[in-house]
């Protein structure tokens, strides 16, 4: 290769090291791992190379069984729930969980829907493993308004529409929706709503009290990126009515601003591009 190409190539710039990650698993050690919002295509790869090392693997609700069939078949599954007001075990209990497991010696991987830092309490787990002495492992997983944006076709910034999106969960820990309204109101914001399934009467008519349109669109979002997505697409004032009409159920996520019209413009693909590809 000449020094033109390497030029190009390089850009010319030294480039720094990424710190090595671990390639050995280890023991008595626990991998808290995002497993993206359900189409097992978007599983990162660090994700899987745990799945397949683990010998104890602790999921919520959220992730899919084509997702655990990818994991090691030799490994002990622990189902943790965590359906909203079905807790099959508290969050103490999972926290006990890990830590017994991580104390017996297995490679323990504590698998999460989506990325396990945005609303999936892992940074309540991280906390009580360090706590405890045990060692732990962010995998990032593409979090579902991400994986919903993408699959339904709704960007969430655009320079014409929206300069910043907000992330925020409509249930709060004491069942509450106090949000700060005048700022999720402003104009030229997209809002993706977490868990707002059964508060979004209460914050369509708090963003329309505050300011923000009634005209304004609208997506709720079922079980997005799976075979089985469905988008209601409407406005602020319908959001409500069309949700409770589609009959809508656990997990949805709703998006919210101008944003959501540029879905009219987006041709799904009949097939996506990596189905049938074999994985890695
Ligand atoms: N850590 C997860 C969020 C967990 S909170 C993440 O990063 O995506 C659970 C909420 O996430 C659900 O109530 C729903 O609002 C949203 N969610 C998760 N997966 C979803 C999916 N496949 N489709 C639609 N919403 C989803």
């Amino acid at each position: 290769m000449n020094d033109v190409m390497q030029g190009l190539l390089t850009d010319g710039r030294e480039r720094t090291r990424l710190p090595e990650r671990p390639t050995m698993y280890r023991p008595g050690f626990v991998y808290l791992v995002g497993a993206g919002p359900g189409d097992p295509d978007l599983l990162t790869v660090a994700a899987v190379k745990r799945l397949r090392a683990a010998d104890a693997i602790v999921h919520d609700h959220l992730v899919t069984d084509e997702i655990l069939a990818l994991a090691n078949p030799g490994a002990e599954f622990f189902y943790a729930g965590k359906e909203r007001n079905h807790h099959v075990l508290e969050q103490g209990a999972i926290n006990a969980l890990l830590v017994t497991l991580a104390r017996a010696g297995r490679c323990v991987v504590r698998l999460k829907g989506g990325d396990p830092f945005l609303f999936g309490r892992g940074g309540e787990e991280m906390e009580y493993l360090a706590c405890h002495g045990i060692g732990c492992e962010i995998v990032p997983g593409i979090t579902s308004a991400s994986g919903a944006a993408a699959y339904a076709g709704i960007p969430l910034t655009h320079r014409d529409h929206a300069q910043a999106c907000v992330f925020v969960t409509g249930h709060l820990k004491n069942g509450s929706c106090a949000l700060d309204w005048p700022t999720l109101a402003r104009p030229h914001q997209t809002v993706v709503v977490y868990m707002g399934l059964g508060t979004l009467g209460e914050i369509a008519r708090q963003l329309i009290a505050h300011g923000r349109s009634p005209e304004t669109p609208a997506a709720a979002i079922e079980r997005a990126t799976s075979a089985c997505q469905r988008v209601v697409v409407t406005s602020l004032a319908a959001l409500d009515r069309d949700v409770t009409h589609a009959a809508l159920r656990s997990p949805t996520l709703l998006i919210i601003g101008e944003v959501v019209r540029l879905r009219e413009c987006f041709e799904p693909a009949a097939t996506r591009a990596s189905a049938g590809m074999a994985l890695i």
